[in-house]
């Protein structure tokens, strides 16, 4: 049997871009208004930096500690990173977070709001924040429920006077996305939200049809995660 050939991180890369400028255009909107986070989590550190090499540089990651310790030092040696925190984040966490993250997209409950609150005032330090809905309504799953956002949403910006700039979603397994993705863009339209992080490797151009500003793309960018 002939092998595939197997397509360098540059390639991969190439072709994810070019499938999210064909679903915009289909559309009818610009690609460059759409981010591709490339998601880093768990991936072995030869594929990041080839990854960086080919002109990366949006990464997104689920967990503090890891992030840490990968990206502190690439940070420093490319200023223009950018990271984005895309799994749950622990209040005893908020402050290293605030100090490492650009972006934070997993705000969902007052307390975590809170602390991210006053961490970001204590660091003088401006970071862009997204909500999580939780649009499946899973027990499992972190995010405020589609009932109850637009009050959260208003008493984000009342009580701790912070400026949320996008929602995130993750549809439940094994259901169709798109219902999901329509949910997430209707609640944003109605609170004057302009980003929405929705679509991973295996949806990311539908998400793109529902209005998708930031696809989080991970096993199709670098290939399958390496779990040990
Ligand atoms: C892992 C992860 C992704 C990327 O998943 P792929 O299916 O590998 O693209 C996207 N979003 C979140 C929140 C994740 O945890």
């Amino acid at each position: 049997m002939m092998q595939t050939p197997e397509l360098s991180i540059r390639e991969r890369r190439a072709q994810i871009i070019s499938r999210i400028e064909t679903a915009a255009d289909s559309k009818g909107l610009n690609p460059s208004d759409i981010t591709l986070t490339a998601v880093s989590k768990v991936q072995p550190d030869d594929r990041v930096d080839a990854m960086l090499e080919a002109g990366q540089r949006v990464f997104g990651e689920n967990r503090v500690q890891e992030a840490k310790a990968r990206w502190k030092e690439r940070k420093a040696e490319y200023p223009e990173i950018k990271l984005r925190l895309i799994g749950p984040l622990q209040t005893n966490k908020a402050e290293e977070a605030v100090a490492l993250f650009d972006v934070i997209e997993t705000i969902d409950r007052m307390k975590l709001a809170a602390f991210v609150a006053k961490a970001m005032k204590a660091q003088d330090r401006d970071i862009e924040l997204f909500v999580q809905i939780n649009t499946g309504e899973e027990e499992q799953k972190a995010g405020v429920l589609p009932q109850d956002a637009d009050l959260f949403l208003k008493e984000v910006k009342d009580n701790l006077g912070l400026k949320i700039s996008g929602l995130m979603c993750i549809p439940p397994v094994g259901e169709p996305a798109g219902p999901h993705f329509a949910l997430l863009r209707k609640i944003a339209l109605r609170n004057g939200i302009a980003n929405l992080s929705m679509g991973m490797s295996e949806d990311f151009e539908i998400a793109i049809g529902f209005g998708s500003t930031h696809v989080r793309v991970g096993s199709a960018l670098f290939g399958e995660r390496v779990t040990t």
